[in-house]
């Protein structure tokens, strides 16, 4: 149902820039424009640009979109100011006062959904995109808004339509081995298409949340100088007396697009109290909580108590252990990534063998879908291995039937076909205001 209002919002961000950006969306934007701007080209043609001024607010430029060829599927007129927030909101109360209704968070995507220009997965790209922390989570958060996802979700849709039709004609021919053979095949195809993308999507999660990586180990050992290194720029205080890093420090750092926590406690010794042992407290807590954990050594010593300690805790599997002073005769005997905080020796090899221990290794195979989506997808596979099992043990097909249906409905909702309104509002709703 085609909306009957007409919308308007800021769409550049809040603060100070060359120039901002209104949209305007719904039948009325032209005729809104036209009381707003003055001396407004009547003539207008679609994706023109024109120079104006909104009287006694700013000099702007403007460009109409004639539905159903704009972002919205409506008509669209986009007017640019100078980019002030004074100048945007009054401009804005004008076009507000000319009839136009503040735009609600992602009532624009709302209404190219409504209008069939982006379907519900396309619309979770673009919330992606939006809120893409580096530059390889908006390159996954772009393949997603060309459908790559949807026209995979498609294709397996028609295939299972396609088995559900299979298998009502076995009601006819119930002991057709032959045909049972076949839908097996047939599933576990689509089975294996679905898992892919599962798999995929579990390795692109990673790019949207991020990880937190926690550096671990005694005084003295580097962490600090490694956390430099990592980061590529100074940061901690790099001491040679043991135990100066009390607290935590949490840095941000981008390792191959995956954006990621880094996280240097205090050196961990057992038995301190005051600020230290709160410190090393901290540090204990912290390794519980990180995706990752690396474990620092001083190679150049033979390992401590402390340092067997910690290396027991790594054996949870979510650690890598970090030989440190590689520069200087070793003592250690434990493997681990050999590396010299101090020279950056080894430090590209650490790098990478975070990404892959953090499932993100590798150029491709991840793509970024939404964990609405990731559930859906997740549930729409268990429905085809229940069937897939069905035939095995040679169920009976109504209820074949009935778990083929729900992967469809799955898979359906995926692609946001047939599902209530609160559902997809609900998705817009985490979309800012003027998207
Ligand atoms: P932390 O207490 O574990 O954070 O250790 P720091 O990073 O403060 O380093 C302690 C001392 O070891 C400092 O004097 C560093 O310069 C030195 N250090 C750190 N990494 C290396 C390394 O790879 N080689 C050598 N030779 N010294 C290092």
């Amino acid at each position: 149902m085609p909306a009957s209002d007409t919308i308007a919002a800021i769409v550049t961000p809040q603060g100070r820039g060359g120039v901002g950006l209104i949209r305007v969306s719904g039948k009325e934007s032209l005729a809104i424009a036209g009381k707003v701007i003055k001396t407004i080209n009547q003539q207008i043609r679609p994706q023109e640009v024109h120079l104006g001024e909104i009287e006694g607010i700013d000099s702007v430029i403007y460009y109409y979109f004639k539905s159903p060829k704009s972002y919205t599927g409506e008509d669209v007129i986009e007017i640019g100011c100078h980019g002030s927030m004074a100048v945007l909101r009054a401009a804005l109360n004008r076009i507000i006062a000319s009839g136009a209704r503040q735009a609600r968070p992602g009532e624009f995507s709302f209404r190219a959904y409504l209008n069939g220009k982006i379907d519900l997965a396309q619309a979770e790209a673009i919330l992606e995109l939006v809120n893409a922390k580096t530059e390889k989570a908006a390159k996954l958060a772009y393949e997603e808004l060309s459908g790559t996802t949807s026209a995979g979700l498609r294709k397996i849709r028609v295939a299972i339509l396609a088995i559900i039709a299979r298998v009502e004609g076995t009601l006819d021919f119930p002991d057709d081995i032959e045909l049972g053979n076949g839908i097996e095949n047939a599933l576990q195809v689509n089975i294996d298409a679905l898992g892919k993308i599962i798999e995929d999507a579990n390795r692109g999660t990673m790019f949207r949340e991020g990880a937190r990586v926690a550096i671990i180990g005694r005084p003295n050992v580097g962490k600090s100088t490694l956390l430099n290194k990592l980061l590529k720029w100074e940061r901690a205080i790099v001491s040679h007396e043991p135990g100066t890093t009390r607290d935590t420090i949490t840095e941000s750092l981008e390792i191959d697009g995956v954006p990621i926590r880094l996280v240097d406690t205090a050196g961990i010794e057992e038995g301190k109290i005051g600020p230290e042992g709160e410190g090393i407290d901290r540090a204990k807590r912290e390794a519980e909580i990180a995706d990752l954990i690396l474990v620092v050594l001083d190679g150049s010593r033979e390992e401590s108590a402390e340092d067997l300690k910690l290396l027991d805790r790594g054996e949870k599997g979510n650690t890598i252990v970090v030989v440190n002073k590689s520069d200087l005769a070793q003592k250690a005997r434990t493997k681990g990534i050999s590396v010299s905080a101090l020279t950056g020796d080894g430090v590209e090899k650490l790098d990478n063998e975070i990404v892959d221990r953090l499932g993100a290794g590798g150029g491709d195979g991840q793509v970024l879908i939404s964990q609405r989506q990731l559930g859906i997808l997740v549930r729409a596979k268990e429905a085809l291995q229940r069937a897939q099992n069905s035939v095995k043990i040679g169920i009976g097909e109504e209820l074949l039937a009935i778990d083929l249906r729900s992967a469809v409905d799955a898979l359906d909702e995926g692609l946001g076909l047939g599902i209530g309104e609160e559902v997809v509002r609900s998705i817009f709703d985490n979309f800012c205001v003027g998207k």
